[in-house]
């Protein structure tokens, strides 16, 4: 597997959490609920980080949101959930942080977007936040967003284009404003007297070539860490893959120090997915593991019945459901492989190259099922109970190897 070199970057602490300075990649994500109601915020955050999101985000947009924030603190300690908060701060971030100090103590982090600090008084009220972060010793992230960029900066931009004998597109200008706004804040901030280990960044775009480019291009000219993510990723399968693809690049190219997945939840849906959708990525390439992987393969004509689909399926709910014991019981356990194969094609081989694995029967071939282990033909199953053999067998194999 090619070995991605990660960018030298300072190292910011965001609560407990190390972002930055080759610290592992932290997965993050953001509530949607009203802040204000703290019940169902807590719930939230709690559900998100039992999920695996080591950062949480909230918005604090208002005075009923940054009330309850210090009680959702408490609340988060009570529950033994420790994971650092983010307020998302907006229009009016430099009036809520002063006037509620005990929200400011409560969080871990403080988030900018510097499109979205006011017009005349931009540089007044960032500077506000930004002596507050002082003040009580946080970080900030400083987030540029394509679609609140600061447009007093890209209408300067924009005017010296087109004075300009050979004018660049209107997105490439964009693009360059979106690097010098994240700069120019970042120098505002440092001027100000935030220490340059206080400091995250963050440029995102909704199309997957302009974030790849804004993001290779920041990554020359800062030394901060980098929140990654696809903004506005959209719904469902076009969300998920979006994000996977425009993700992948920057990471392969050894950008990136905390990511999100910016999905947008069908109604009713599990918030958590955007969670599990970021450490997958991560998984994918290679970067960190979370759960075991489930090789499975896509079945064909030699599979005309549905039961290895449904024994892959099995396998991984099962797996997915056993995560939140077996990753305090059985250390490494993440790293494990498992093959479930539709016929002896490929079954055999795949099983091998698992920890552990089972390649059934196709259509019309023998009623009998190999089990592979470490490479070595263990064992092979016959009759009814092939996926009750195979899950015991599994269980086995972890007990035997990732126990304490
Ligand atoms: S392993 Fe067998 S069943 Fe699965 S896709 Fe290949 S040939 Fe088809």
């Amino acid at each position: 597997m090619a070995v991605i070199k990660r960018r030298d970057t300072i190292q910011v602490m965001v609560g407990n959490v190390p972002i930055g300075g080759n610290a592992p990649i932290v997965v993050q994500s953001m509530t949607n609920t009203d802040t204000a109601d703290i019940d169902e915020t807590v719930e939230q955050i709690d559900h998100l980080a039992a999920a695996g999101s080591e950062i949480v985000r909230i918005t604090v947009n208002n005075d009923a949101a940054a009330k309850a924030v210090p009680h959702i603190k408490e609340k988060l300690m009570n529950r033994g959930v420790p994971v650092p908060i983010v307020g998302d701060f907006h229009y009016n971030g430099h009036i809520l942080l002063t006037k509620y100090p005990d929200m400011a103590e409560s969080l871990g982090k403080f988030r900018i977007n510097p499109g979205n600090t006011g017009t005349k008084a931009r540089d007044k009220n960032f500077t506000t936040i930004v002596e507050q972060a002082i003040k009580y010793d946080k970080p900030v992230r400083i987030g540029v967003n394509w679609g609140s960029l600061d447009q007093q900066l890209l209408a300067e931009r924009m005017d010296a284009n087109n004075k300009l004998d050979d004018p660049k597109s209107a997105k490439e200008v964009m693009l360059d404003t979106m690097v010098e706004s994240a700069k120019r804040s970042s120098s505002l901030a440092e001027e100000v007297g935030l220490d340059s280990n206080k400091m995250i960044i963050s440029c995102k775009m909704s199309g997957v070539q302009d974030v790849i480019e804004v993001y290779t291009r920041i990554a020359e000219e800062v030394s901060y860490p980098l929140h990654v993510g696809l903004t506005e990723a959209g719904m469902g399968m076009k969300g998920m893959v979006a994000s996977a693809t425009a993700l992948s690049v920057i990471l392969q190219r050894g950008i990136g120090d905390t990511i999100r997945v910016s999905l947008t939840p069908q109604p009713g849906a599990d918030r958590a997915l955007e969670v599990q959708v970021a450490q997958q990525v991560l998984q994918s390439l290679g970067i960190r593991s979370f759960i075991p992987q489930v090789t499975s393969c896509p079945g064909c004509g030699r599979t005309k019945s549905t039961y290895f689909q449904e024994l892959a399926e099995e396998i991984q709910d099962y797996i997915k459901e056993s995560m939140p014991i077996w990753s305090h019981v059985y250390p490494g356990v993440e790293e494990m492989d498992v093959a479930v194969m539709g016929c002896v094609v490929n079954g055999p081989g795949e099983s091998r190259a698992a920890n552990i694995g089972i390649s059934l029967p196709g259509t019309f071939e023998e009623p009998k099922a190999p089990v592979y282990m470490d490479g070595e033909h263990f064992t092979t199953l016959k009759g009814e109970g092939i996926g009750r053999e195979f899950r015991k067998i599994l269980m086995d194999y972890i007990e035997k190897n990732y126990k304490k």
